[in-house]
């Protein structure tokens, strides 16, 4: 398939200019690993790339989810409005040269992580998250699937800063890396009844080995 190197390069200006921290992009072939409601066929027919987008959590308070006053049953995520919103900037951006493009959902969705390890933007690593050479793992992230052919990166798949370190596994509170091998159910349990309150209606879950991981921190000073 012939991919648009113009059109490839206009998007990260544009991303740029729109404030996005961090964006990559990958060959949907690559989700053929994964069951078919986790793959970018799934949501675009005709789909050529899946874009991923990150926002930079440059304090982990932008992390915290927020419930209303009013007792409505949804919850917010600070982090999750400003990533959409550059992601309907991006699907119309690439509407009006001829693209169609959609968000995709959570659940089921990608999965962030190795979607974003695909289009090369960084290695998942022991801590279980994507880390970014930038920033870590204190990005949220989200992806788009598109219709426009964009020139893909190529996919990460092992971490090279993770080969002498461990300082996730040690900042854990729960133990849950058991063997070196992270355990969701562990980190679930502890995270659900653990939460930091930050205010009545506000809450952050434990991000311990997200602050734990040395990538990218001198860039915040
Ligand atoms: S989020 Fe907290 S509990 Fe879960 S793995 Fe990380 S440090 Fe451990
Ligand atoms: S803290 Fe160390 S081992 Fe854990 S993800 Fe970061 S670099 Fe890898």
């Amino acid at each position: 398939m012939e991919k648009d190197e113009k059109l490839t390069t206009s998007i990260k200006k544009y991303c740029k200019k729109l404030g996005v921290d961090v964006v990559g992009f990958a060959d949907p072939k690559f989700f053929d690993r994964f069951p078919e409601y986790n793959r970018p066929q799934a949501y675009l027919k005709g789909c050529k790339t899946v874009i991923v987008v990150g926002f930079h959590l440059y304090d982990l308070t932008l992390d915290a989810w927020s419930k209303p006053i009013l007792g409505e049953d949804k919850s917010y995520q600070f982090a999750d409005s400003i990533i959409e919103n550059f992601c309907n900037k991006i699907i119309s951006f690439l509407k009006k040269r001829g693209h169609v493009s959609a968000i995709i959902t959570y659940s089921p969705g990608l999965f962030l992580k190795d979607a974003s390890a695909l289009a090369g933007i960084g290695p998942i690593g022991k801590n279980n998250l994507l880390i970014t050479p930038t920033y870590g793992s204190q990005v949220r992230l989200r992806a788009i699937v598109t219709t426009a052919p964009l020139v893909c990166g190529k996919p990460i798949l092992e971490s090279e800063y993770c080969k002498s370190c461990n300082k996730c596994i040690e900042a854990c509170p729960s133990s849950a890396f058991v063997d070196g091998k992270y355990m969701k159910h562990i980190c679930y349990n502890y995270s659900t009844s653990n939460k930091k309150k930050l205010s009545d209606h506000t809450v952050i879950w434990c991000n311990a080995c997200i602050e734990a991981c040395p990538v990218g921190k001198n860039n915040d000073k």
